[in-house]
Parts: structure tokens; sequence; C-alpha cells
């Protein structure tokens, strides 16, 4: 068994906007950053036509106006504001096919610093504002998603520090923006974080009793409450389940299936879009001394974020090892 509270934070608004998890989506971006409490301050305006605007929400609005949070006339990418030197992460893997690094990090011009990173689905991801020195990437480079490619700024048409994210596609000849939101090829709804999960069931109800030196097969399920998908396959932000308390310690328990003494496993298939329930199969080794024991764990996304240990509540698993054979 095991606690599983998952805290404040998922009674707060965070899940209201998915009660149409069943138009999930193509799930194929990830959030071109890694802090979680990064919102957005304005998507895109899907309606080219002047002074009339169309959000993601399917909203429209006859006129010109700013609306926080949602649109504002012909913008054609995703604000999120950020402090000075954010580190901003690529929205998928991809090659860095554009950049420009010209401007000082609040010095006012067109369009700025930026990188620009095409995918093999045809879009081409599309950073803007960033710092001076802030373009972390050559061109022709292979980035991943969720690796750093560079850090933010207020170049360009900048009023405050953001990140303009923009993903276009070719249609005929021209790039046009396309709408990750309206897609649902990503979650950004506004209070989502990038990465949450809850306990939804695990093996033997929890609580493992092993033979001393034998080794038993344990799985665990948790639900994808954030905003990125869970991936198995990928260094960079790849789901692991790892020992915990102290952070990243050395378990008496791993198994010969582990990757490392730390790390029980890699979510077991994937992508895990939101609202998914991904499986972590681990084996547990009776290593040390008949007693009573438990193990805690915790969510990594390899090389990109911790969840919160907190918000995730305390997972553990209770383990008797026994000297007898059953
Ligand atoms: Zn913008």
């Amino acid at each position: 068994m095991m606690r599983s509270a998952v805290r404040a934070l998922a009674g707060a608004g965070l899940l209201l906007l998915l009660g149409a998890g069943s138009a999930l989506a193509a799930d194929d971006y990830t959030l071109p950053f890694s802090n979680p409490d990064v919102q957005l301050s304005y998507g895109i305006d899907r309606d080219p036509t002047r002074c009339r605007q169309l959000d993601w929400t399917g909203q429209v609005w006859n006129d010109c106006a700013s609306h926080p949070g949602r649109a504002y006339d012909n913008h054609t990418g995703i604000d999120y504001p950020m402090g000075l030197q954010s580190a901003v992460v690529a929205a998928r893997d991809g090659t860095v096919v554009g950049l420009f690094e010209g401007y000082g990090t609040e010095e006012f011009g067109s369009a700025g610093n930026y990188v620009r990173v095409r995918h093999a689905d045809g879009r081409d991801s599309l950073y803007y504002h960033l710092a001076q020195g802030g373009v972390l990437v050559g061109i022709n480079q292979k980035v991943y998603a969720g690796q750093q490619i560079a850090r933010s700024g207020c170049s360009g048409i900048c009023y405050g520090a953001h990140l303009h994210f923009e993903l276009d596609r070719l249609v005929g000849s021209v790039w046009q923006p396309s709408d990750p939101m309206a897609e649902r090829r990503w979650t950004t709804w506004p209070g989502r974080v990038p990465y949450l999960a809850s306990v939804v069931r695990e093996s033997n109800s929890g609580t493992e009793v092993i033979r001393r030196y034998q080794t038993v097969t344990h799985w665990v399920e948790f639900r994808n409450l954030g905003g990125r998908a869970w991936r198995p396959d990928i260094s960079l932000g790849r789901l692991l389940l790892v020992t915990y308390d102290p952070p990243l310690h050395a378990s008496a328990f791993a198994a010969a299936d582990w990757p490392s003494s730390t790390v029980a496993t890699p979510v077991d298939a994937g992508p895990i879009g939101p609202n998914g329930i991904g499986r972590y199969t681990f084996g547990l080794r009776g290593g040390p001394p008949p007693g009573t024991y438990r193990e805690s764990f915790n969510l990594l996304a390899n090389s990109v974020a911790w969840f919160d240990h907190g918000r995730i509540g305390n997972y553990y698993v209770p383990i008797v090892i026994s000297n007898f054979s059953p």
C-alpha cells in the first residue's frame, strides 16, 4: 500500500479543463520551458481577419482589443512571460534550421533573437525574444524534446520579458502558424503544470514479502496529470521511476532489471499522454537482512525535472524480507 495524496493542487482548478479528457490529442509536443510555474499571457488568434479574433477555445471577438489569458488580434504565437535568462527548451525532437542573435537582451527591434527548429511532422517551432548570447544551439544541430536550446530575453518587438513560441506549418508554399493548443498537441490549459502524477494502483496491494536473495516483480501505475507526455525511449525527458529519500539514494532492493541502483525502471510503454496511465514494472530483490523496510520512489523526467515529491504523495513500497520459504 502507499499514501498517495495528491494534495492541494489537484483540487484547485487544475483539472477543471480536463473534463474533455476523452478528446485526447496528438500530444506530440512538450511545452517550451521546464518551469512548472510559467503560464501563458496570450495565445494565438486563429482568425487572420483584422479585428476579428478566434482563440484556442473557440471564443470569438469582433474587436481589436487584447484579451489577457486568451488572444490579441493577429497574434501568431503563444506568449509565456518568464524572467530574463530563463531556460527555453525544444518542444519536440528536431533539427535547428534557423537562428539569429544580433540583438541585445532587451534591445527593441523587429524579430529579435530567435531559434527555429524543424520537426518530422513538417512543422517548425520558433522561439523568439531570446537573450543576447542566449542561443545555445547551432545550425543543423539535432535537439531533443525538453533539451535546453536557449535563454529567454526581451529582444525584438517585446514589451516585457517573455518567450513567444510559434509552431508554423507549410500551407502550399507559405509558412502559417498552427495552434498547438487548439489542436491539443499539448496541454497548456491555464493551471496545468508539465509534470504531475497520482498513484492509480499497484501490484500485490502494495506490500511485498520477499524471501532473502529472491526477487519479486512489482508494478505501480501512475496517472499523468501533467501537460507533457511520458516517454520511455529518449534520454532527455524520459520518465523514470527512481529511488528517493534522500533523492537518488542507492537502493538495497535494486534487482537485476534495474538500469542502476538508483533507477528502478522507465515507464513500461509510451508515450503516455495527459490523463493517460503509465505502468512501471520493476524487480525488488531481498538484499538486506530479514526485517521490515520501506523503499521510497519518485518520478523523474530525466535531465529535465523532478516531480514534486509532496504532490505525488510520498510513494513507497513496504517490504518484508523473510528468511523462510513459503
Ligand atoms: Zn507573442
